[in-house]
């Protein structure tokens, strides 16, 4: 069993975040934001997805014109990515974003002073970004030029210290490196020494395979640390793979049952069926479906049964046909060419069901 650390709670745009709130699951678009039909689209598919919070860089004065109309157009709290320019962050509050996002370390002190003033009469939220790649010059001179664990923790002590004497407290913190350890160490200091929640994540993970390596570690060690309020799986490719790759560590570590969990055997020599052809096919059919259910595709009917037990549904493949079981009960035989419509079938019955 988890234990959570007690974090301060938020809300961000109508989602609570922190205190006892689920660990929430955010993205970010990877399109250009000043185009409004082309970011409002990829926003959709994430909520379809199950993504509870998007991201958006603001990079000019266009993109921040487009904010207002996206905002309108899209049912989750829209947070405002920015860097460097200060006047683009005091804009874009005025667009009725629900959070917005800075990195002290390319801001300054004295302009993000303005910006926390101007976020506080909105009660907008703001995430501290610290990140390793942008560490404020003179902590990383101290540090002897090395973006270390200690090196973030400083910085985000000292922005935490400016937000709360302006009276902020509205605010949730990252720490992030592209190294898992950094990233695990940082997060572990942090969290004692502040209330506030955390965002986590692993920044420039890779593509997916090692995205999702990188993200499940450093991500995972610290949710079952009970570190951790929201998560951001960065995956250079469709941030519609981060979604589905957050819920499946939130599934792993037992936080959070959303979404389809299909396992497939790894296949052997046993193998009668195209387990992974079955397998793709089902994650395409319940890319949208938000019930937990777990789905088991096994090739053979000798050890599959047994071995995918506590699967809900199930197929174990023969010679042309497969049994269906649920619950590790076998139910009824079908023909290979029935797989999919029968497996579909089961899975309805059951998600109606509960
Ligand atoms: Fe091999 Fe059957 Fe196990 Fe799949 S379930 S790995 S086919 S023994």
């Amino acid at each position: 069993m988890i234990k959570r650390r007690q974090s301060k709670e938020l809300n961000l745009g109508g989602v609570r975040l922190g205190g006892d709130a689920p660990v929430i699951v955010q993205s970010m678009t990877s399109t250009d934001t000043r185009n409004v039909e082309a970011t409002v689209g990829q926003i959709k598919a994430l909520e379809g997805a199950g993504c509870e919070i998007v991201r958006v860089a603001v990079i000019d004065e266009q993109a921040v014109a487009s904010i207002g109309e996206i905002c309108r157009r899209i049912s989750i709290p829209l947070i405002a990515d920015i860097h460097f320019d200060y006047r683009l962050a005091l804009k874009v509050l005025e667009q009725g974003v629900s959070g917005i996002r800075i990195n002290p370390g390319n801001i300054g002190r004295y302009h993000i002073k303005e910006i926390v003033n101007a976020a506080k009469e909105r009660d907008v939220v703001i995430r501290l970004g610290i990140n390793a790649g942008s560490l404020e010059r003179e902590i990383l001179k101290k540090h002897g030029g090395k973006p270390t664990s200690t090196a973030l923790v400083e910085s985000a002590l000292r922005n935490i210290e400016l937000f709360e004497n302006i009276g902020f407290t509205n605010f949730k913190l990252s720490l992030k490196s592209s190294d898992v350890l950094t990233t695990i160490e940082a997060y572990r200091e942090i969290a004692k020494r502040c209330p506030y929640p955390l965002h986590l994540g692993v920044t420039e993970a890779g593509t997916i395979i090692n995205a999702t390596i990188k993200s499940a570690l450093g991500i995972g060690i610290l949710l079952l640390e009970g570190i951790g309020d929201t998560i951001r799986v960065s995956i250079a490719g469709d941030p519609i793979s981060e979604v589905r790759v957050a819920y499946g560590i939130l599934r792993a570590l037992g936080i959070r049952y959303v979404g389809p969990d299909i396992i497939a055997c790894p296949t052997c020599g046993r193998t009668e069926i195209n387990v992974v052809k079955i397998a793709e096919e089902l994650e395409r059919r319940l890319a949208r479906m938000k019930k937990y259910i777990k789905i088991a595709i096994m090739g053979c009917v000798v050890n599959g049964p047994g071995e995918a037990r506590d699967a809900d549904i199930g197929l174990a493949g023969g010679r042309g046909f497969g049994y269906l079981f649920r619950k590790g009960e076998r139910i009824r035989k079908i023909k290979e060419t029935e797989f999919i419509d029968g497996l579909m079938e089961e899975i309805k019955k059951i998600t109606e069901d509960s």
